[in-house]
């Protein structure tokens, strides 16, 4: 008899008591897209919010491509930081991370401001020019509607996607664009408050990390490796990919799978 709870999301329940059938109402595994666009605020969310499932998709033969939105200036706790510097290092951590997922895509910067992102026409015109432009079978989201969101720029990156999804479909928007609309099948949305779609990623959980580890310069502030004690930091590295495991098993059971990404699962776009 499993102990695990039945509410969303189960927190710590230890891999063997990991369910076997998805929970009602939950699909496991698209159909591997030829092309996926995950659209992120901050260099890092796309490796949080469904590496594995790029990664997954990537060895199948899928497109993978990045579309982060802000220039990720903000993501250091050293006030003296050069933040220019900071920028141009986010970038190449990214395109690192991107390939660790095995991406052949596109790595595109978008470049407003860290904390100041606004889901307002330019930008939207920029997210639904990359649809037009990459014609993804499936775009990837932070989910906009997640409760108690904090960071406005997950919020707000979110919106932007679900508004550019719209936006890209429709002839009459952003015709100056000269690009042939586009409607994606499936949009997958990550952090979500009411997750009902699950990725069984059970052999892609090395690439999420080592994605996620490329993005060295936010080992102190997001992951909580401090490197300037060597012998501390492999301990820290070593507990954050346990954290990292642990959500996936989480997410896994949604998904009757041991290892998983969940999402909201949105179609008929
Ligand atoms: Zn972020």
């Amino acid at each position: 008899m499993s102990t695990c709870p039945t509410t969303w999301p189960p927190l710590r329940c230890p891999p063997e008591r990991a369910a076997t059938i998805p929970a009602e109402g939950t699909s496991l595994n698209l159909e591997t897209p030829a092309r996926a666009l995950a659209v992120a605020a901050h260099p890092d969310d796309v490796e949080f919010g469904c590496g594995a499932t790029l990664a997954k998709w990537a060895r199948a033969g899928c497109q993978i491509h990045h579309l982060i939105c802000t220039d990720g200036a903000k993501g250091s706790w050293d006030p003296d930081q050069d933040t220019a510097q900071l920028v141009l290092t986010r970038q190449e951590e990214q395109r690192a991370a991107s390939r660790a997922l095995g991406g052949t895509g596109e790595v595109t910067f978008l470049g407003w401001p860290d904390g100041e992102l606004e889901a307002g026409l330019r930008q939207r015109w920029q997210v639904a020019y990359w649809i037009r432009k990459i014609r993804p079978d499936v775009v990837l989201g932070h989910d906009p509607w997640r409760r108690y969101r904090l960071h406005p720029d997950h919020r707000n990156a979110g919106f932007l996607v679900t508004d550019a999804i719209v936006a890209a479909r429709d002839p009459h928007f952003f015709p100056e664009q000269e690009l042939a609309t586009h409607r994606p099948s499936a949009l997958l949305l990550w952090e979500a408050e009411d997750p009902d779609h699950v990725e069984d990623v059970a052999d892609f959980a090395e690439a999420k990390l080592t994605g996620l580890l490329s993005h060295r310069s936010q080992f102190r502030s997001t992951m909580n490796i401090n490197e300037s004690n060597a012998e501390k930091a492999r301990d820290e590295i070593k507990s954050f990919r346990s954290r990292v495991l642990a959500r996936l098993s989480e997410h896994g059971q949604l998904g009757g799978v041991s290892l998983g990404e969940a999402f909201k699962l949105m179609s008929n776009l």
